[in-house]
């Protein structure tokens, strides 16, 4: 049952890297020519208040670093999530907390109702089993 979690944590890690660089290269194709001008914005040779930038430049310009930076942040975010449901298995739980051996509680609070809900990741179909008390996340699962 581990083994599953992580093969299919790794493929998801994959396939998200993979569909973000896509995004992330048409990002960079489109901001490739403009590098010239940005370097001129950025040592102060164009004044952006000024009127002396071309309007069609400007908005390609800050899209294609829009797009970039959005793909970027996403491929991040959603690796360190699926990192985290890869790492984060209820044997974990059960090794990393002994004191909870003995009935399934929260290792913050001690209280054993332990509520589950959809993890955060709209890829994955991932269980996030957590305390209702203090609401400390205690791991997650696959599937139901
Ligand atoms: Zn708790």
């Amino acid at each position: 049952m581990s083994s599953q979690n992580y093969a299919y944590c790794a493929s998801l890690k994959l396939y998200v890297t993979l569909f973000c660089l896509v995004f992330i290269g048409l990002g960079v194709i489109q901001i490739y020519p403009l590098l010239p001008l940005l370097r001129q914005i950025l040592v102060g040779e164009i004044d952006l208040a000024g009127g002396q930038i071309d309007s069609i430049e400007a908005i390609r310009l800050i899209c294609s670093m829009g797009f970039i930076g959005i793909a970027t942040y996403y491929m991040i975010l959603e690796n360190l999530r699926l990192s985290k449901y890869q790492r984060r298995t209820y044997q974990w739980y059960r090794s990393s907390y002994p004191e909870t051996q003995k009935n399934l509680t929260c290792y913050s609070c001690g209280d054993a109702r332990i509520i589950t809900r959809p993890a955060a990741s709209a890829i994955s179909r991932h269980t996030e089993h957590f305390c209702p008390q203090c609401g400390a996340t205690l791991f997650f699962s696959l599937g139901e």
